[in-house]
């Protein structure tokens, strides 16, 4: 229902300096549910991803927050509101220790020892340099301190890109428990059939559309075709 939408972005028309990119794109995201954004290259997941987030400022349209308009809302309001851009692949400083990047986002001793309970590879290695972790673990370091504060909204372009697949299965492991916990997740991947078996609703953007959103379970085979290869 309209009333649990927790990001909805309505009729929105954006692009870049001379080429629009999104015509009339709305969607909406609601409290506890993924929403997995699919569609081929070029399509436009990532201009959604940065209006949503308040990066770019669409020409016409409207973003709304728990149901109110953000659209003048800058991306530091926006976060502090609790609407969130994951950060991409890395997002941690690798110079620092992993206790270190954690203290960043968790200052509390107990919130830390939480992450490190849920996540033994991390604790393991709490006093090395983040940068030498594997991509998948930079990865969960840079996303586990949100389950200790749930967002309101996490908006993740990719975040599983480049990861070997087993720590993949950890990453979305994550952003179920998230989920779980109440968060609204929109979540853009290239790998579909992965991402099918964690998101509660689909939506399909096709040139800057979207052509279809509809329950995890009402997609059918051939749409994946549709939307990663562009024939039907
Ligand atoms: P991909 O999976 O390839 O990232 P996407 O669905 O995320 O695709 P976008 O990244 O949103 O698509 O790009 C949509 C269109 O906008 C593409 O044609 C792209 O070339 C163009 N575009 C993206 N970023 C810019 C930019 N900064 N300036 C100009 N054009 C851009």
């Amino acid at each position: 229902a309209e009333e649990d939408s927790a990001l909805t972005l309505h009729e929105i028309h954006a692009g870049y300096d001379g080429a629009p990119v999104l015509h009339g794109v709305t969607l909406t995201v609601r409290r506890g549910e993924i929403l997995a954004l699919l569609g081929p290259n070029g399509a436009g997941k990532t201009t959604t991803c940065r209006v949503a987030a308040g990066l770019l400022t669409p020409r016409t349209g409207q973003v709304l927050m728990d149901g109110r308009d953000a659209n003048r809302q800058t991306p530091v309001h926006r976060s502090r509101e609790g609407v969130l851009l994951a950060p991409e692949g890395r997002g941690i400083f690798p110079a620092l220790t992993i206790d270190e990047n954690l203290t960043l986002h968790l200052p509390h001793r107990t919130d830390r020892d939480a992450v490190y309970e849920r996540f033994p590879a991390l604790a393991a290695r709490r006093t090395v340099g983040a940068g030498s972790l594997s991509g998948g673990e930079q990865q969960l370091l840079a996303l586990a301190p949100l389950l200790q504060r749930p967002p309101k909204v996490l908006i993740a372009d990719e975040p599983s890109l480049g990861l070997a697949p087993r720590v993949v299965d950890e990453v979305f492991r994550l952003l179920t428990e998230l989920r779980d916990a109440g968060t609204a997740l929109l979540l853009v991947e290239e790998k579909a059939a992965e991402i099918l078996g964690v998101a509660d609703r689909v939506a399909y953007l096709a040139q800057g559309r979207v052509s279809w959103c509809g329950p995890r379970a009402e997609v059918e085979a051939d749409r994946l075709t549709e939307a990663y290869l562009g024939i039907d």
